[in-house]
């Protein structure tokens, strides 16, 4: 599989790629720059916008902006004039704490956690933000909360806290939002890097970026690993499919994460690269808010 670079954008913490159809961008964050990145695959453009504080998932809503996870709480983001508009806060009392990553559930509620930025163990929650802007604990004592969706069906939950160095599934009510009867679905072996951002596609494959690992794995739904695509960076953070077809796989780096010593051998750390894997993602569902 050939894997190119898409852009040569040197995030210091590329994050949360989405795929904006209605647009057709590609957005991701930069997270404690707090910059917001509009890719444009047909004229390589990459607009930026500011959120003023760190930004770290984003996802496009039904009524046509961007809801944003940021330091401690939601906004939506105007993608036109580039004011933000408050939804809820999160954890504004903890000032350890900042929001990570996101992404809606199969009924346009934003599922999104935290973590400790001290590096506190198990300091971290995990939120779900229905469309009115009522926030709801779903899981506390997580470390790092990172990438959740979900299965084709509906009726599976997959959760990473790379805390726990594991992929996690559970059964999901979609009436309710719950989530329940929390299992091991992959654990990810020691020194192939820790489990970071995650993507199902339209299969039911199960996407994780292996932070520190220069890798991305795909699951069968059955847990079994079923191929993996090398990066020429160590520290992917998370794909994305986009394109007009969905066939389009974007993943997102950090050069944060580089050793100073590799910095050298690694000149697109950071970067956002692109690949064509043969498999189709799914559209990203829109919040409804
Ligand atoms: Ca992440």
């Amino acid at each position: 599989m050939t894997v190119s670079l898409a852009l040569d954008v040197k995030a210091e913490l590329g994050e949360g790629p989405i795929w904006d159809a209605r647009r057709q961008r590609l957005l991701f964050v930069d997270i404690m720059r707090g910059h917001v990145h509009e890719f444009d695959p047909v004229s390589k453009g990459d607009r930026v916008h500011h959120v003023g504080q760190p930004v770290s998932a984003i996802a496009p809503t039904t009524g046509g902006d961007w809801l944003i996870a940021t330091r401690h709480g939601f906004f939506h983001l105007n993608p036109d004039r580039g004011d933000v508009k408050p939804v809820a806060l999160v954890e504004a009392d903890k000032p350890t704490t900042r929001m990570n990553d996101g992404y809606c559930d199969p009924r346009g509620r934003f599922f999104a956690g935290t973590m400790s930025m001290a590096h506190e163990k198990n300091a971290g929650s995990l939120y779900r933000l229905d469309p009115g802007g009522r926030v709801t604990t779903i899981f506390t004592g997580v470390t790092t909360s990172n990438g959740i969706d979900w299965s084709p069906d509906g009726r599976l939950t997959y959760y990473v806290d790379t805390g726990t160095g594991r992929v996690d599934v559970c059964d999901f009510d979609a009436d309710a939002g719950t989530l329940s009867n929390r299992r091991p679905f992959v654990t990810i072996p020691a020194g192939r890097g820790k489990p970071d951002g995650m993507i199902v596609d339209a299969e039911g494959g199960v996407w994780v970026a292996l932070w520190g690992g220069g890798a991305i794995d795909r699951y069968l739904p059955d847990g079994r690993l079923d191929y993996t695509i090398d990066l020429p960076v160590t520290h992917p953070t998370k794909v994305a499919f986009g394109g007009p077809d969905l066939s389009d796989l974007y993943v997102t780096s950090a050069w944060i994460g580089v050793p100073a010593e590799a910095r050298a051998s690694q000149p697109h750390a950071g970067g956002l690269f692109h690949c064509r894997p043969g498999v189709k993602g799914r559209a990203a569902t829109l919040f409804a808010g």
